[in-house]
């Protein structure tokens, strides 16, 4: 337990050192090591099957790791520490963990029953017990911030894709998340609607949101990320600045990606 966590001065909001995560005989992330700075827009990318999602869920508590260390916000995931024991955290705890991560997935998930406002307001109503009223007015301050103030009382049916993912986006921001992570959220979208998520997600990159974004969008990667991970077959092939990853990648695997995808 005497792993330094502090590296250049800044406490990272995720670090991970040497995380390994099998499912059976499936050997899926291979050794990660990585560190997301506070404020920072961290791009993982790399093709279908190489861990991208698997990394995220362990970071949200979703898989638990086999082996190697994580933490969020300088606590391990998955343990409380005490003295130099640590302790499996309870279910109560882990849930108390994971609210303070959002999570944005390609299908949004929105609750089909309820209106755009009472999709944002569920969390902070049900799971923290804040009064309607209150929960109320943030959602609808969030669907004014994500463009759709004028939509709130539409029911997901009534909306397009890239209407309802911008709602996901303000419900997991209604829980006041330190950590934002998406996972390809606009693969799913036609691509006339990807722009306005993508911008949503600028906005929250400039009020300085902590994000780590799994995306093929590779012109959003360049502008808007400050750190580019490229992962395949479970491991780190390479990374750094944005710029320089997909302007000039080192490796060959790199490259074969890129070339797909660019
Ligand atoms: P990516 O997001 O990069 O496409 P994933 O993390 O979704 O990759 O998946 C990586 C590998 O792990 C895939 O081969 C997938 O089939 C496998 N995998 C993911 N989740 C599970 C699970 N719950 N059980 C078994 N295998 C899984
Ligand atoms: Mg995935």
């Amino acid at each position: 337990m005497s792993t330094p966590l502090v590296k250049s001065g800044v406490e990272p909001m995720v670090k991970a050192e040497a995380v390994h995560k099998s499912f059976g005989a499936a050997h899926i992330l291979k050794g990660i090591d990585l560190e997301v700075a506070p404020r920072e827009v961290f791009c993982l990318i790399g093709p279908s099957g190489s861990g991208k999602s698997t990394f995220l869920r362990c970071i949200n508590h979703l898989e638990q790791i086999n082996a190697g260390r994580l933490w969020v916000d300088g606590e391990l995931v998955g343990y409380r520490q005490h003295g130099d024991k640590l302790y499996e955290l309870r279910d109560r705890e882990v849930a108390a963990k994971r609210r303070d991560i959002g999570m944005v997935f390609q299908r949004f998930n929105l609750f089909p029953h309820m209106t755009a406002v009472e999709n944002v307001m569920e969390g902070p109503v049900q799971v923290k017990r804040e009064a309607k009223a209150v929960a109320r007015e943030r959602a609808l301050r969030l669907l004014d911030r994500v463009g759709l103030a004028d939509k709130a009382a539409n029911y997901p049916s009534q909306l397009s894709g890239g209407q309802q993912q911008r709602v996901a986006i303000a419900r997991a921001l209604a829980m006041e998340p330190k950590l934002m992570l998406f996972d390809e959220p606009t693969s799913a979208l036609d691509p006339e609607l990807v722009g306005d998520v993508l911008d949503v997600m600028r906005g929250l990159a400039e009020d300085g949101m902590t994000m780590i974004v799994v995306t093929h969008e590779m012109g959003f990667a360049r502008e808007v990320g400050d750190a580019l991970v490229f992962m395949d077959d479970g491991v780190v092939v390479e990374s750094g600045h944005p710029r320089e990853v997909l302007g000039n990648p080192q490796h060959e695997r790199t490259r074969a990606f890129l070339s797909k995808v660019l």
